[in-house]
């Protein structure tokens, strides 16, 4: 199994959790102000749909306060290791929530996408989908 093959591969690259081809959202650069929220409704490659049913990206937010969570540990043991004081805790952090934000918001929606979703190897092989 190749790294391509992998849940991370789809999470880290904003693929398609079926078949790894097709992307997830509009713009690859996150940091793109325009569409950087903006997601394909299907996959161009294998057809998924990825909005499984209406409001189904709601339960992404659970998974973005997880990875929020874990981005504040990680800046809290950071702090801890170097030594800084609270104050300086507090400025990091919030400056790593906010420019981490638009990241975190694709890893979570991703993450979500791939919990529901196996990946289909059959699927990826597909050249390109027949049109009507
Ligand atoms: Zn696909």
């Amino acid at each position: 199994m190749s790294f391509s093959d992998s849940k991370l591969y789809s999470i880290l690259y904003g693929k398609c959790p079926r078949c790894h081809q097709g992307e997830l959202f509009y713009n690859k650069n996150p940091y793109k102000l325009e569409n950087w929220d903006k997601m394909h409704s299907s996959c161009s490659h294998c057809s998924l749909r990825y909005e499984r049913e209406p409001g189904f990206f709601q339960g992404a937010m659970y998974v973005s306060y997880a990875l929020g969570v874990a981005l504040s540990v990680g800046v809290v043991l950071l702090n801890l290791a170097i030594g800084f004081k609270p104050v300086y805790y507090f400025v990091s952090n919030t400056l790593a929530i906010v420019l981490l934000a638009p990241l975190l918001f694709r890893w979570s929606r991703s993450v979500y996408l791939n919990i529901f979703i196996k990946y289909d190897k059959s699927k990826s092989e597909k050249h390109a989908v027949q049109t009507p």
